[in-house]
């Protein structure tokens, strides 16, 4: 089962991914994870995407692609996956749907974690105080925010006329959401 995670930054992707992961026994896979990862290392793909990414700004379509591929054609990864944040962009839901249907696979589920603007502002600015990530400073989060309303929102649009989006409300206790999640994939 291939499984989509959207929502706005701050939405509680990665913290339910974890769980949904667990619950169904698949890999979650985050770009966002595995560019901060790669910045740390220093690696080819972390140089290219550093900048952007402390900017805010969505790294390029063409590193993501790439990080996708890699990602599928893992043995882990040949009964589905969890993808937290992963397609942020169109060409990047057409990419993907290509990638999937190679394998004879499609997206199964799209859920969206519904959140207010008010609520992630306080949710981000607490994670800055803990976690430190360089784009959690409040002018990267207004262009994250920015760049999720104009070239992430599209993307739902994009899934729902396919009749692949379960909303899930993502405000509340992390298991009453947890439970929310696995219901809206048949689970
Ligand atoms: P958030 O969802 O809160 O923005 P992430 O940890 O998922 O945080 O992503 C952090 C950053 O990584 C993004 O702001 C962007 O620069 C980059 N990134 C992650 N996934 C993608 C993607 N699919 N396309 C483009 N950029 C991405």
């Amino acid at each position: 089962m291939d499984i989509l995670l959207m929502g706005p930054p701050g939405a509680g992707k990665g913290t339910q991914g974890a769980l949904l992961a667990e619950a169904l026994g698949l890999p979650k896979f985050a770009t966002g994870d595995l560019l901060r990862d790669a910045v740390k290392r220093g690696t080819p793909v972390g140089l290219k995407a550093k900048a952007a990414m402390e900017a805010g700004h969505l790294v390029s379509d063409d590193i993501i692609m790439g990080v996708i591929r890699d990602e599928l054609g893992k043995p882990e990864a040949a009964h589905g996956v969890i993808f937290d944040g992963v397609v942020r962009t169109i060409p990047q839901a057409e990419g993907m749907e290509r990638l999937l249907a190679e394998r004879n696979r499609a997206m199964d589920h799209v859920l969206f974690f519904e959140v207010t603007d008010e609520e992630i502002l306080g949710r981000l600015v607490k994670r800055l105080a803990i976690e430190k990530r360089a784009d959690d400073d409040p002018a990267a989060v207004a262009v994250r925010l920015k760049a999720y309303r104009d070239q992430t929102a599209p993307v739902l649009a994009y899934y729902e006329a396919k009749g692949l989006v379960r909303r899930v409300p993502a405000v509340g206790a992390i298991d009453a959401i947890a439970s929310r999640v696995r219901a809206a994939v048949g689970r």
